[in-house]
C-alpha cells in the first residue's frame, strides 16, 4: 500500500519506519524543514516504561480549584472554549476505575515500545545517548509517597531519604527536605531529538520512503467518505491510506475531516545545562511535587517540566525557564551559567492520557496520536500497533483502550 504519514515528530517518524519495514511505500509529510520540529525536540528524555502515572486521577480532582488561580504552580490553567470541552471529559476520567484501566493499557504499550526499540536498535545502530540510568522519583510529602507506594514491589524499590542520597550523590537536598523515593533500576533515558534526527536520516536512505518536508498540510480530499488525498501548499498528495500523527496539530486536521479529536496542547518547558565539571547526576530523577524531571544526557543535564493549559503558543516563557534553573540549583546545585537552550513544546494530550490509535471515522485515515506526556516512551510501541492494525495482523498489545470510539 502507499501510505501518507502526516507529521515528522517521533510518532510520525516511527510510524513511517515501521510501515516501510512492513513493506509499505511511505510518504512522510511535515511543514518543518527537518524532523522533530515540535514537541519531540527537547523533551524530558525519559523512557518511562514502568512509571506511567495518568494525569487524570481522583487526586488531581482535589487540586483543580487551586490551579485556576495564577501563581507558581507546576500546572497552570487558562480556561478557553476548547479546554472547557476537553476538561469535562478529563473530569470523567478522574476515577479510580479509569486510572486502573489507563495504567494497564499504558504499561502494555510501554512494554511493547521497549521491546520494539530494542529490536530496532538490533537492526540499525542509532546513537542518541540511550542509557539504562534507572529512575528515582522523589516525594516531598509522605502522603504522596504513600499513595504512590506499589502494592507489590516488583522491580520497584521504595527508598528512605538517606537511601536516595546514597543512590544519587549529585542530590544536594537535606534528608528532612523530602519523604523518600521510588526507584526503578530498569528505566532508560535517551535524547528524543537525536533519535528523530537519526531515524529521519535512515528513512531518507530507504527506497520505500519519500520525505516531503517544508510542506504544510491543509484539508483532506474526500471522495465517497474516503480520504484519497491531502491538500498541501505543494499540491495534493495521494495515497491509499493516511496516518494522522500531527501531534497538537491533529485536532485541527480532524475537524477539517468532520470529526473531533479531544487533544489539548499541554505546554511544557525544558533547559539543557552543560555539566561543566559539576557533579553530573547518574540517574534520571523526577521531583514529583514540583513536576520536574532531570535526565543525564552524556555531558549535559536535561531539566524539563510543567504543564500549562494555555493554548497553542509555543514560545518559551521566561518565568518558566527561570523556575527550571532555580529548581536545578536547589536540588543538584546545578548552576546554569551559560546558554541553557530554553525550549518549550506542546504535548498532544487526551483527556484520559491514553493515545488514540486505530481507524478513524473516515475510511482512508488511520489515527496514531495523542501520546501526551509519554510520546517518546510510547512511540515505538504505537508504531508497532499501527502496523499490526493496518495490516490486520494479531495486535502486539490490546488495542481497545486506544480506540477513538471512546470519544465519539
Ligand atoms: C517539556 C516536555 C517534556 C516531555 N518529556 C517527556 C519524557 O520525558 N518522556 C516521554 O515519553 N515523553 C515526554 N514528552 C512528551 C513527548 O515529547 C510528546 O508526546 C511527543 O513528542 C509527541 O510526538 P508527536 O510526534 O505526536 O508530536 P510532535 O513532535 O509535536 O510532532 C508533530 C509534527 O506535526 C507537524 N505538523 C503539525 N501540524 C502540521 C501541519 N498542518 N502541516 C504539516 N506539519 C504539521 C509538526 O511540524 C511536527 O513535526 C514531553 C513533552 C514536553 C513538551
Amino acid at each position: 500500500m502507499k501510505i501518507g504519514v502526516l507529521g515528522a515528530g517521533v510518532v510520525g517518524l516511527t510510524s513511517a519506519w515501521w510501515l516501510a519495514e512492513a513493506g509499505h511505500e511511505v510518504v512522510l509529510i511535515d511543514r518543518a524543514a527537518g524532523p522533530a520540529a515540535a514537541a519531540s525536540r527537547a523533551n524530558g528524555a525519559q523512557l518511562s516504561y514502568r512509571y506511567v502515572a495518568p494525569m487524570a486521577s481522583p487526586k488531581m480532582l482535589a487540586q483543580l480549584p487551586g490551579l485556576l488561580f495564577p501563581g507558581e504552580n507546576a500546572i497552570k490553567v487558562s480556561l478557553d472554549r476548547e479546554l472547557i470541552g476537553w476538561g469535562l471529559r478529563f473530569l470523567k476520567a478522574c476515577t479510580s476505575a479509569e486510572v486502573t484501566r489507563t495504567t494497564a493499557a499504558q504499561l502494555a504499550l510501554a512494554e511493547l515500545s521497549r521491546l520494539e526499540l530494542e529490536r530496532l536498535l538490533g537492526q540499525v545502530p542509532l546513537d542518541f545517548g540511550l542509557r539504562t540510568a534507572g529512575k528515582l522519583v522523589l516525594f516531598r510529602k509522605q502522603s504522596d509517597l504513600d499513595a504512590a507506594r506499589p502494592e507489590d514491589d516488583g522491580p520497584v524499590q521504595v527508598l528512605t531519604p538517606q537511601q536516595c542520597l546514597a543512590l544519587e550523590p549529585a542530590l544536594v537536598l537535606r534528608p528532612d527536605e523530602f519523604a523518600g523515593g521510588i526507584y526503578t533500576a530498569s528505566e532508560q533515558v535517551g535524547d528524543c531529538g537525536a533519535f528523530c534526527d537519526q531515524l529521519f536520516a535512515r528513512l531518507g536512505q530507504s527506497n520505500r520512503v519519500e520525505l516531503r518536508m517544508n510542506t504544510a498540510i491543509g484539508r483532506p480530499v474526500v471522495k465517497d467518505r474516503r480520504v484519497t488525498g491531502i491538500e498541501t501548499d505543494n499540491g495534493i498528495v495521494e495515497a491509499d491510506l493516511f496516518v494522522l500523527s500531527l501531534g497538537s496539530g491533529a485536532r485541527a486536521f480532524a475537524r477539517s475531516c468532520g470529526f473531533d479529536l479531544p487533544i489539548y496542547p499541554v505546554k511544557g518547558h525544558s533547559i539543557t545545562i552543560a555539566d561543566e565539571g559539576a557533579s553530573a547526576l547518574t540517574h534520571s530523577v523526577t521531583d514529583y511535587s514540583h513536576k520536574i524531571v532531570y535526565a543525564p544526557l552524556g555531558g549535559a543535564t536535561r531539566v524539563a517540566g510543567f504543564a500549562d493549559f494555555q493554548g497553542y503558543d509555543t514560545m518559551p516563557v521566561a518565568a518558566r525557564i527561570a523556575q527550571l534553573k532555580s529548581a536545578a540549583a536547589a536540588i543538584f546545585g546545578l548552576q546554569a551559567s551559560g546558554d541553557v537552550e530554553p525550549w518549550a513544546g506542546l504535548r498532544p494530550m487526551t483527556p484520559d492520557s491514553r493515545p488514540i490509535i486505530g481507524p478513524s471515522p473516515l475510511d482512508g485515515l488511520f489515527l496514531n496520536t495523542g501520546q501526551g506526556m509519554l510520546g517518546w516512551t510510547l512511540a515505538c510501541g504505537s508504531a508497532r500497533l499501527t502496523v499490526d492494525l493496518i495490516d490486520r495482523k494479531p495486535p502486539s498489545c490490546p488495542p481497545a483502550p486506544f480506540d477513538v470510539r471512546r470519544f465519539l
